[in-house]
């Protein structure tokens, strides 16, 4: 424990009455076991009150929560959503990653910059908007979309962009585009997606809600609540697919500190919008998939780790927290029993790497999003030091199904060695972009048409199966199915289900540009063959969108993404490096035109909407 007597007077004259601040910090430092795991928190606080983090503010976070100032500026400086300048009233972020990419968010970002006279990264001179753009903010269905100030808003349309310049305020939230089963499968986890009131713990409870939680700790020991999950089959379901009963049983049964459940929900894979939808529709799904795990490995304190943009969803879950303690399924003595669990939503700061699991818990530590080497692995050495079960949201929301009806009725539903559905998310070139729950045994080729497929006239050109990481596949290559195993067989991985279908007008060296644009923008910059291979991977690639490409540039790209593999402290550099060989291997043709050439083989090809096509924004 680092408790130090550190007083909340603040002592650093300033510009602002940081001492008003006081009670708040009191409140928000009393959720953690460490004082600077509540530096985000902190920080944040201090944003939303004065609209940006001064330097004689990082001085006072750093007295609240006993750390140097240079650690709170280095923190501050790592994360995109803290601003060491204030913005506009309005702060419009337009995701520019390659969902939105494909469905026209160039046209856009120069529309709404040329209407308030002021590029990105700029405010206008009465101080009423600020432009960014930002990568991906993970609502890749509603492409091209925005955050305005707290809001996700999308898709833009010339009519949202009048909204915007004239009535910001009525600008609403955008709606959940859940587009139900494929196959024909009997939905385990979207069941509530459609349901009024959903996120109520009224209607949670009429649904049979904390039924599964009230077996679990009532009349199971942790041993058998992990012996059925085990049983169940599940997988991890943020992207690696390792067996969950598995990794429950690594946490140690006798540990003389405190263990921690730590939820994932970090979600910020491009292409992947999965998580929001849970957290933000069926909240006490998840919260009592973390009561059940948290009983099961004997932790007592939950943190929930939220994607700093997901404001809407983490004030849902933080009421459905408050609910649920209500009703004593949260607090000393859950279900009347002594059994004590915590449960706390910390939320991040803009940062993609944070989703990696040890790059979170340093982040939930106060630190900046720095992946760790693993062993120790967190099962021993997580949070704090301490034995830490990390879930993924997803995953816990198949838990509460699982203890209501048995492991092997989840296991039957599955295919392979994953039991149960998943959730698919579908976005890009396809006429129904949203999220689709099916059996992991579907193939790409019925997900896609269950999106009605790409636009009329048009083919499917390729599709990123599982988020941008994830090896692109060619049109002839769509007929796998979507399990861990057999898109692992196919060269490619199921990572976290976030389809993103490019259709023949789609331009391969653009849509490498985005993915190396990303990873080069959200490489921690630990390592240096992943600091120095993305930084060159996108200028390589950057200099032959602009005509310069030289002929020996693809084999650089290919060597320089081969020296990434394997050699870092997380798996991040791999995946900056496979979709530079897929993009190439798969397509080179088309990269060597443009290297020969010095312009796009699509450049005769005038789509008919060219708004939505990613060949006209060339
Ligand atoms: Fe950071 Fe990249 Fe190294 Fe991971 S591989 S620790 S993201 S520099």
């Amino acid at each position: 424990m680092q408790h130090t007597a550190h007083s909340t007077q603040h002592t650093v004259s300033g510009r602002f009455p940081l001492e008003s601040l006081a009670a708040e910090a009191q409140a928000i430092l009393a959720k953690y076991e460490q004082r600077r795991a509540a530096t985000l928190p902190l920080l944040r606080l201090i944003q939303e009150r004065f609209g940006s983090i001064t330097i004689e503010a990082e001085q006072w976070v750093a007295q609240q929560v006993g750390v140097a100032p240079s650690h709170v500026h280095e923190v501050v400086t790592f994360y995109s959503l803290f601003h060491q300048q204030p913005v506009g009233k309005h702060h419009i972020q337009i995701c520019n990653n390659i969902a939105c990419a494909l469905r026209g968010a160039s046209n856009h970002i120069a529309a709404i910059s040329e209407r308030l006279g002021i590029k990105p990264g700029e405010t206008t001179p009465d101080g009423k908007y600020t432009l960014s753009t930002v990568e991906c903010l993970c609502a890749c269905e509603a492409a091209p979309m925005m955050q305005v100030n707290d809001r996700y808003v999308g898709p833009i349309t010339p009519s949202t962009i009048e909204t915007l310049l004239r009535s910001p305020e009525s600008l609403t939230e955008l709606p959940l585009m859940y587009q139900g089963t494929v196959g024909g499968v009997e939905p385990v986890i979207s069941t509530r997606f459609a349901t009024a009131d959903a996120e109520k713990i009224d209607t949670y409870l009429r649904d049979e809600g904390y039924q599964a939680a009230r077996k679990a700790v009532t009349e199971m020991t942790s041993d058998q609540v992990i012996a059925e999950v085990t049983k169940s089959n599940l997988r991890g379901l943020g992207g690696a697919g390792f067996p969950t009963g598995k990794k429950w049983s690594f946490i140690p049964k006798q540990s003389a500190k405190l263990k921690y459940l730590v939820v994932n929900a970090d979600e910020g894979e491009p292409g992947t919008i999965k998580d929001r939808y849970i957290i933000t529709k069926d909240p006490h799904r998840l919260i009592e998939g973390i009561i059940i795990a948290a009983y099961a490995t004997g932790c007592h304190k939950a943190y929930v780790y939220v994607r700093g943009e997901y404001a809407q969803s983490t004030r849902i879950l933080q009421q459905a927290i408050d609910e649920a303690r209500t009703y004593g399924f949260i607090g000393k003595r859950i279900f009347n029993i002594e059994y004590e669990l915590e449960v706390v939503v910390h939320r991040g700061a803009g940062a993609y790497i944070c989703g990696e699991e040890t790059a979170l818990l340093s982040s939930l530590e106060g630190g900046k999003g720095f992946p760790r080497l693993k062993p120790p692995f967190p099962a021993i050495e997580g949070l704090f030091g301490s034995p830490t079960v990390i879930n993924n949201v997803e995953t816990l929301a198949c838990v509460p199904p699982i203890l209501r009806k048995g492991g092997e009725w989840f296991s039957k539903l599955g295919f392979g060695k994953a039991g149960g559905t998943r959730l698919f998310s579908l976005s890009g070139h396809v006429k129904k972009p949203g999220l689709y729950e099916a059996s992991q045994g579907v193939t790409l080729r019925q997900l896609i048409e269950a999106a009605g497929g790409v636009g009329d006239g048009r083919a499917i050109k390729a599709v990123i199966p599982g988020g941008i990481s994830a090896k692109i596949l060619r049109a002839d290559e769509i007929d796998v199915r979507m399990d861990f195993d057999s898109l692992l067989a196919a060269g490619t991985m199921a990572g976290s289900a976030g389809i993103i279908v490019m259709d023949d007008t789609t331009c391969m060296l653009k849509a490498l540009w985005y993915a190396s644009k990303f990873f080069g923008h959200e490489s921690c910059g630990q390592c240096s063959p992943c600091r120095e291979g993305t930084g060159w991977i996108f200028k390589i690639v950057d200099r032959i969108m602009k005509g310069e490409g030289r002929p020996q540039d693809l084999d650089n790209l290919l060597g320089i993404s081969q020296g990434m593999e394997g050699r870092t402290i997380c798996v991040f550099a791999d995946a900056a490096a496979w979709p530079v060989q897929s993009y190439i291997m798969k397509f080179r043709d088309e990269f060597e035109f443009h290297i020969r050439e010095k312009r796009c083989n699509l450049s005769d090809h005038r789509p008919q909407t060219p708004d939505i096509r990613m060949a006209a924004i060339h």
